[in-house]
């Protein structure tokens, strides 16, 4: 163990440089030609394949497994990106063992599914790696429609209405591109300034311009956009976070777990990011997994995950549950923070409190408590929508739209996150982005 690793209180460079190298490399090395063969050569092609039918943007899964065996990558990821443009990105984050992989018929038969995350990226990298371009822009339409939110979502709406020949703006209040792809998901899910790539390889279809650092609701709103343009796309993701209602919660030392993550994925030195020695996450889902996993992999001592209520309710997937216990996290439920624990202002603990069902099914706390000492706290309990729809209807605190993506506003669409109808993850982001687009081009050229 590193003498760093020891440093009292949140503190940077607890590991050698080499440590931070390998800790935050490529979650799943990709696949060299050789393995790619022999892994689709373990499809069976099934009719009615039931990895499609569990894909949200219903990629034809046989079929570029068959062209990746036939030494025909390029035909492979053509194939993916006319279902999903963000098809490399989908390939490294995707929960694979809960949608496409969980399907698969040698899942069920041997609890072995054929690798088709892993597949797509082979292909898609392939195809990105040559820049090769499979679509072309639809003839000018004149019709020009606006996009809030550079995420998946508005990417993926952009890219599409770019080939039925519409003008799109993309405005982002961030300074780059990309959502939560490019400040959100794991470092080591996506390394090596993936995300800017890909929103490269979307927008070089042409007829999409970004603007960044603009933001709706400060710098323009909603009916001024719909003023001016022929249809609107809000893509704006969740930017707010639920907060813990535990006092406390202001201390030095208690930070946003998305907030950490943004700034984490943005480092150009990860050696100069401070982390507590001890740290504790509050939170049950993916943001909480990824925040307790990274802190660990940036040498934190000792990573405490709590969480509210029992394993079988946690939003991580087991899958991302056995990933965090694997890199030393310990899982701590059915705890609820009480009170944080400050001396001289900054945090040295905090206060849980046991819960536990009521005969009615209400959670409760028990009335046992427990300390945990920690010298950093992240709050991963839940994003929330950052607006309030600025005219737009809202149902259980999202952008309420229909199958098409209509919201309740005239010539305004959602879709991602912001939405109601989706499940938070960046392939069904992708998937109503791009289907709005369609319902959008039905309107324009109606
Ligand atoms: C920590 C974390 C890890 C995750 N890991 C995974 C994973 O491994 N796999 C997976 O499938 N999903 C993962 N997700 C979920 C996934 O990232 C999202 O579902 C997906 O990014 C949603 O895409 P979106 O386009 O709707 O929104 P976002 O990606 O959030 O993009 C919204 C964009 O809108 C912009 N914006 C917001 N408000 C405004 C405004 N008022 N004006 C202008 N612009 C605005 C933002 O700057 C942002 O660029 C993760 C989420 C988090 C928080
Ligand atoms: S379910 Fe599995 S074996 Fe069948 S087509 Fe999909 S990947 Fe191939």
């Amino acid at each position: 163990m590193g003498e760093g690793i020891l440093k009292d209180g949140i503190a940077a460079g607890r590991l050698a440089e080499n440590q931070y190298v390998s800790n935050f490399a490529d979650l799943h090395p990709p696949f060299v030609e050789h393995e790619a063969f022999v892994e689709a050569d373990r499809c069976y092609f099934c009719y009615d394949a039931p990895c499609q039918t569990a894909c949200p943007t219903s990629i034809d899964i046989p079929l570029f497994i068959r062209e990746i065996l036939t030494d025909n990558p390029l035909g492979a990821a053509e194939t993916i990106f006319e279902q999903n443009i963000l098809g490399g990105m989908c390939a490294r984050v995707c929960p694979t063992e809960q949608l496409c992989e969980e399907a698969c018929v040698r899942e069920a038969a041997e609890g072995k599914p054929v690798k088709i995350g892993m597949l797509q990226r082979y292909a898609t990298d392939v195809a990105m790696q040559q820049d090769v371009q499979f679509f072309t822009r639809g003839a000018e339409t004149g019709k020009h429609v606006a996009i809030v939110g550079a995420g998946p979502a508005g990417l993926a709406c952009a890219h599409r209405l770019s080939m039925h020949g519409h003008t799109v703006t993309i405005f982002d209040a961030r300074p780059k591109a990309g959502g939560l792809n490019e400040y959100g998901i794991a470092f080591y899910k996506t390394p090596g300034g993936f995300a800017q790539r890909e929103v490269d390889y979307v927008t070089a279809i042409g007829g999409i311009s970004i603007e960044t650092g603009k933001t709706l609701g400060q710098d323009f709103t909603l009916p001024e956009l719909t003023a001016k343009y022929d249809a609107v796309f809000l893509g704006i993701g969740l930017g707010g976070v639920n907060a813990l209602r535990a006092d406390g919660e202001d201390a030095d030392g208690v930070d946003n777990a998305i907030d950490f993550i943004a700034t984490l994925r943005q480092a150009s030195d990860l050696s100069a990011l401070p982390i507590g020695r001890r740290v504790v996450v509050i939170g049950g889902g993916m943001t909480a997994v990824d925040a307790a996993v990274q802190s660990k992999l940036l040498g934190a001592e000792e990573v405490t995950m709590v969480y509210r209520r029992g394993k079988e309710q946690m939003n991580a997937s087991g899958f991302e549950q056995d990933r965090a216990a694997a890199k030393g996290v310990n899982i701590r439920l059915w705890l609820a923070p009480k009170r944080v624990i400050t001396t001289g202002g900054k945090v040295t603990g905090i206060e849980l409190s046991y819960m536990a069902l009521d005969a009615s099914g209400a959670l409760k706390p028990t009335g046992e408590t427990t300390l945990v000492q920690c010298d950093q706290v992240f709050k991963a309990i839940g994003q929330t929508l950052a607006s309030d729809g600025d005219g737009v209807a809202i149902a259980g605190g999202k952008i309420e739209v229909d199958a098409e993506g209509r919201t309740s506003g005239a010539k305004v669409w959602a879709g991602g996150d912001c939405a109601t109808g989706g499940d938070d993850l960046t392939v069904t982001a992708v998937a109503q982005g791009r289907d709005a687009a369609e319902s959008i081009n039905r309107f324009l050229i109606g």
